[in-house]
């Protein structure tokens, strides 16, 4: 028996179901989980299955940037209640990128803040909500403001270091809505599979559909 005899073990089946969700690990600043590191397309990239649209990676604008501690979405309704975006020098950058300033659409801000960081002189982008009723801010967000809490931060009177982070992945391995793949007898469901049904950008509930519905659909494939 070789060491590979011991470690692999080949198992024989008529369907096999890839389910291991998207790739946001890929990215330096995420709200994935730490599974999501991309081997589900991977995989079945090597075996010759077609992938699409893996350009396709909708960032979320405002994730919590503080080294060691783990990204935390704070809401788009944060600014939707007034909360600024502004860089290392407290200076407001949204209003001259967009005249919709921070309620421009994801990408516009998240490529707005990612050019303020990188930029000759970057130092960090901030979600400022000072201006606001600090009494009603925690009470709206009393989630966010318990994680800013605990880590000596305050939602309402901060600037809250903000980073675009990669939420959700659009691409992947290409399969009908009952998880048929290019390959037979491999299905895909959920955030590893890429419907086209969605189109490039995430809504709200997308992985309801994908992973719930035509997960369900897949079922009937196997049974
Ligand atoms: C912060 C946040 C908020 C969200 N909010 C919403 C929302 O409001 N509405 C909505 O519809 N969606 C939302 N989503 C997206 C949704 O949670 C995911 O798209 C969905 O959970 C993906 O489900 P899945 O079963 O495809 O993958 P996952 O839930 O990621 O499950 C994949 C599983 O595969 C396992 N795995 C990975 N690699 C391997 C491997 N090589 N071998 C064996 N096992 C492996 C993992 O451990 C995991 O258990 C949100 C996501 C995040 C991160």
């Amino acid at each position: 028996m070789t060491g590979w005899d011991r470690l692999l073990h080949l198992i024989a089946a008529p369907v096999t179901v890839r389910a291991n969700g998207g790739v946001g690990q890929l990215w330096p600043v995420t709200s994935n989980p730490a599974s999501t590191t991309g081997d589900g397309p991977e995989i079945v990239l090597r075996a010759g299955v077609t992938l699409a649209d893996l350009e396709f990676a909708p960032f979320r604008p405002t994730v919590l940037n503080v080294p060691g501690v783990r990204p935390l979405l704070i809401s788009e309704a944060a600014r939707g209640e007034g909360a600024w975006l502004v860089n290392g020098h407290g200076k407001r950058f949204m209003t001259a990128v967009d005249p919709r300033a921070g309620l421009a659409p994801k990408n516009i801000v998240s490529g707005a803040i990612q050019k303020q960081m990188v930029g000759p002189d970057g130092s960090g982008v901030f979600l400022d909500l000072c201006h606001l009723d600090g009494p009603f801010i925690r009470s709206r967000f009393p989630t966010i403001d318990a994680h800013l809490s605990a880590i000596g931060l305050d939602l309402a009177r901060d600037l809250n270091p903000v980073a675009p982070a990669a939420h959700y992945f659009m691409g992947g391995v290409v399969a009908a809505i009952d998880g048929r793949t290019s390959m037979l007898g491999l299905l895909a469901v959920g955030e590893v599979s890429c419907t086209g049904i969605h189109g490039a950008n995430r809504l709200a509930s997308n992985s309801l559909l994908e992973g719930l519905v035509f997960g369900i659909k897949a079922t009937d494939l196997i049974t």
